[in-house]
């Protein structure tokens, strides 16, 4: 019986692991009510990346076929670059990143990297090529330790002391009383938003993924934890083809270009520059963030002086 015993508990571990890193990606997507299965083809294939150049080819896509959400939206990102994805709240920006990691397949067009079509090639493939440092980070009920390990199993205790110190929250856990050891999560240590976020980004920076989806939190950040992570994302898009979905513009104007997305269309594409002297919506959600940032400055400085 014992012999049978060693396998089962093992059999159980595995399950649960699997079961915790699927509610993990579903909690990410913020998917818990998704109902419709996606599965692989019956000939799919691994993903075979050359470079990780994504394509989006005439994409038209629906929760529900009552309410179309993307309208025919085509763009590329070629590899190593780095394309924003910015516009009102509700336009579709966070569906891009799901439809990349395929949770729902489209209704017309294509989603191809290097040429092939996301819908021919195993989900297992794409998802292991493809890393999201999503808005709102899940992290598991156990160590900070685990927590960064988990972009890459295999990596050793160096490996994840130095991905934590290119995210810019070594210090921080250092400080922490039991350092790498510290339990996070519901039953342990609550972190902020911000701090969530750079753990995301140390086991992203792990995993090193040749494909990056960075979901930027909606949430106000101070400026000094802004700039942490600004640097910290910078680290790991650096010559990776990279997709961001950005909420603070501030933090994109160096993009290779940027898409402007409103109601489900593309409204405006180009540079930071091209944007601001085209003077439509980008212009417009510029002068507005930089008015508001002006004025939270001129708040700060009042209450300083008190
Ligand atoms: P924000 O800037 O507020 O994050 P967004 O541009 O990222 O917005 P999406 O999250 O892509 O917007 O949502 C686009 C539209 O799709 C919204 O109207 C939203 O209500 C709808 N939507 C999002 N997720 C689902 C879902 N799981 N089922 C049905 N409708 C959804």
């Amino acid at each position: 019986l014992m012999q049978l015993a060693v396998p089962l508990n093992f059999i159980g571990f595995v399950y649960r692991e699997i079961r915790q890193g699927l509610a993990d990606l579903e909690q990410m997507f913020g998917l818990m009510d998704v109902t419709e299965e996606i599965t692989d083809a019956p000939d799919a294939t691994p993903l075979e990346v050359q470079n990780g150049a994504i394509r989006f080819d005439d994409v038209h896509f629906a929760y529900d076929a009552n309410r179309p959400i993307l309208q025919g939206i085509s763009f590329e990102v070629p590899a190593g670059r780095t394309i924003a994805i910015v516009g009102p709240s509700g336009a579709g920006k966070s569906t891009i990143s799901r439809l990349l990691y395929r949770f729902y397949d489209i209704q017309s067009g294509a989603i191809t990297i290097d040429g092939q079509d996301i819908r021919d090639v195993t989900q297992r493939s794409l998802r292991a090529a493809v890393g999201m440092v999503p808005q709102d980070t899940v992290l598991f009920n156990d160590t900070i330790a685990y927590n960064i390990r988990y972009g890459r199993i295999a990596a050793t205790e160096a490996e994840v002391v130095r991905a934590a110190e290119l995210a810019q929250i070594a210090d921080f856990v250092r400080g922490l009383p039991d350092g790498f050891d510290t339990m996070v999560g519901e039953r342990g240590l609550k972190l902020s938003g911000g701090e969530k976020q750079r753990v995301a980004i140390a086991r992203t920076i792990l995993k090193s993924p040749p494909i990056l989806i960075l979901d930027e939190a909606t949430s106000a950040l101070d400026t000094h934890t802004e700039q942490e992570i600004q640097t910290s994302l910078d680290m790991v898009s650096k010559d990776r083809t990279t997709l961001i979905i950005a909420h603070r513009l501030s933090t994109i104007v160096d993009a290779d270009e940027i898409i402007v997305l409103r109601d489900g269309r593309i409204a405006e594409r180009g540079t930071h520059r091209d944007l601001m002297s085209q003077g439509g919506l980008y212009a417009d959600m510029w002068n507005r963030q930089q008015e508001a940032s002006e004025a939270e400055e001129r708040l700060r400085r009042a209450q300083e002086k008190d």
